[in-house]
């Protein structure tokens, strides 16, 4: 079964291996529309960190799964409304793109009884405010109110490659922006970026964090 996911996740960090990064690389398996099963099956062979875009499957999945020691991974957009929800189960949240979500996760009752969780700052590297993600200009007021949240810690910037341009020349941009984060919080030198068609570009723009998904999970079942 040479195809099987674990298969495909060790040919994969051999890959990476190849590639010789100069500092440490988290690679995240991204599981949207895959069974718990697929994620049991990785971690069996001592895979940790996990990445879902959407609620309430990332929960259910995180849920089923509590037995395990994972790390899980929130990539996909936040809605206001259900972020503290995601934050019950997300280690680390990758989409903050506004200070409207910062003050929804600061809220409501017990606050102080909540774990803090590993924020990342979302920028949008397109023109279209559809896309997800902070405009630039508005970066580095987004990521000092996330540096001073009670229920965030600010760790870095995540964002997705534009379809209709050079992933490089992106996260090319990306690492600028990551610098004026670093700027305004020192320790938040993570960035998330790089997907299964371009985490070699990523990677060569100092990306810390790759989210890789059909890679080394196969194509996502129907509907994905
Ligand atoms: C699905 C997804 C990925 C993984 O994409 P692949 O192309 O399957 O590797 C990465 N990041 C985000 C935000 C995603 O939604």
């Amino acid at each position: 079964m040479t195809d099987a996911p674990a298969a495909r996740l060790a040919a994969f960090l051999e890959q990476l291996e190849g590639e010789r990064p100069a500092r440490g690389v988290t690679v995240i398996v991204v599981t949207k529309f895959h069974p718990a099963a697929l994620v049991r099956e990785l971690a069996a062979v001592g895979h940790r960190d996990f990445g879902e875009n959407r609620h309430p499957e990332a929960r259910d999945k995180a849920a089923e799964l509590a037995d395990l020691d994972l790390t899980w991974h929130y990539v996909g957009q936040l809605q206001r409304k259900k972020a503290r929800q995601v934050a019950s189960y997300a280690d680390v949240l990758h989409s903050i793109d506004s200070t409207d979500l910062v003050d929804a996760l600061e809220g409501g009752e017990h606050p102080h009884d909540r774990p803090v969780r590993d924020a990342l700052v979302q920028v949008n590297l397109t023109d279209d405010p559809g896309r997800g993600g902070v405009a630039p200009a508005g970066l580095d007021a987004l990521a000092e109110r996330v540096a001073a949240s009670s229920a965030l810690r600010l760790r870095g910037v995540m964002a997705v490659a534009p379809l209709d341009e050079a992933p490089a020349a992106a996260f090319e941009r990306l690492a600028r922006f990551a610098e004026r984060v670093r700027a305004i919080e020192p320790s938040a030198d993570w960035i998330s970026a790089g997907m299964s068609a371009d985490w070699r570009e990523a990677l060569q723009h100092g990306a810390t964090h790759l989210r890789i998904g059909t890679a080394i999970t196969g194509n996502r079942p129907a509907g994905g």
